[in-house]
C-alpha cells in the first residue's frame, strides 16, 4: 500500500514531487486546497459548509478538513493508497488522522534554508493574470514581463529573503512535533529534497520501495 503524507516547507518542491508519484504509482495526489475545492464543487454537505468559510474568507476548521479528506479517501480510486500533500500541519491534525487511516510512509523533504530562499525569493508573480514565474528555474521570455500580457512582474512581500526566513522558521517550530511524531512510530522517511527535480524524484522512488 501507499499511504504516503509529505512533510515539507514551503519551496521544497513536494507539490512537483507529489504529482509525479502519484501518476507513477496510480494513487490521488490530496493536497488540502483541491480537497476543498473537490468537496464544494461536489456540494457534498460538508463541502458546502466549507463552502461558507471559504466565502467569509476565514479558516476551514480541523475536523471539518478531516470529514472531507475521509470522504475523499473513501473513494474508490484511494483503494491502493494516496499521497497527502501539506495535510496534517499540526500536531493535533495528527492526532486525528492516526485514528482515521494507517500510514506507510512519512516523507519529510529535507532542504537548506539558504537554497529554499534562493528558490523563494526567485518567485515573480503576474499582477494582471497570476501566473506565476520564477527567475532560476522558469524565467519570463522578456526579462520583468509577463509572457502572456506583458505586464510587469512582481514579487509578493511574501517572497522577500527577510520574509521567506521568517515563513521557514515559523514552520520548522510548527513542525518539529510532527517529526517527533512520526519518527516514533517508525514512519518518518527522510528526504534529501536539494538539486534537480528529476534526481530528487529517483531519491524519492527508492525511498517508499
Ligand atoms: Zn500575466
Amino acid at each position: 500500500m501507499y499511504r504516503i503524507v509529505f512533510l515539507g516547507p514551503p519551496g521544497a518542491g513536494k507539490g512537483t514531487q507529489a504529482a509525479t508519484l502519484a501518476r507513477a504509482l496510480g494513487v490521488p495526489h490530496l493536497s488540502t486546497g483541491d480537497l476543498l475545492r473537490g468537496a464544494v464543487a461536489a456540494a457534498t454537505p460538508l463541502g458546502r459548509e466549507a463552502d461558507g468559510y471559504m466565502r467569509a474568507g476565514r479558516l476551514v476548521p480541523d475536523d471539518l478538513v478531516l470529514g472531507i479528506l475521509g470522504e475523499r479517501l473513501d473513494a474508490p480510486d484511494a483503494r491502493s493508497g494516496f499521497i497527502l500533500d501539506g495535510f496534517p500541519r499540526n500536531l493535533a491534525q495528527a492526532e486525528i488522522l492516526e485514528r482515521r487511516v494507517v500510514l506507510d510512509h512519512v516523507v519529510s523533504f529535507e532542504i537548506p534554508s539558504a537554497e529554499l530562499v534562493r528558490r523563494l525569493s526567485a518567485r515573480r508573480i503576474c499582477p494582471t493574470c497570476q501566473a506565476v514565474y520564477n527567475l532560476d528555474s522558469k524565467p519570463p521570455r522578456v526579462p520583468g514581463r509577463c509572457d502572456r500580457d506583458g505586464s510587469e512582474l512582481l514579487q509578493r512581500p511574501d517572497d522577500r529573503p527577510e520574509a521567506v526566513e521568517v515563513r521557514l522558521r515559523v514552520y520548522a517550530e510548527q513542525t518539529a512535533p510532527l517529526l517527533d511524531f512520526y519518527r516514533r512510530r517508525g514512519l518518518l522517511r527522510p528526504l534529501d529534497a536539494s538539486g534537480a527535480p528529476e534526481a530528487i524524484a529517483e531519491r524519492l522512488r527508492r525511498l517508499i520501495a
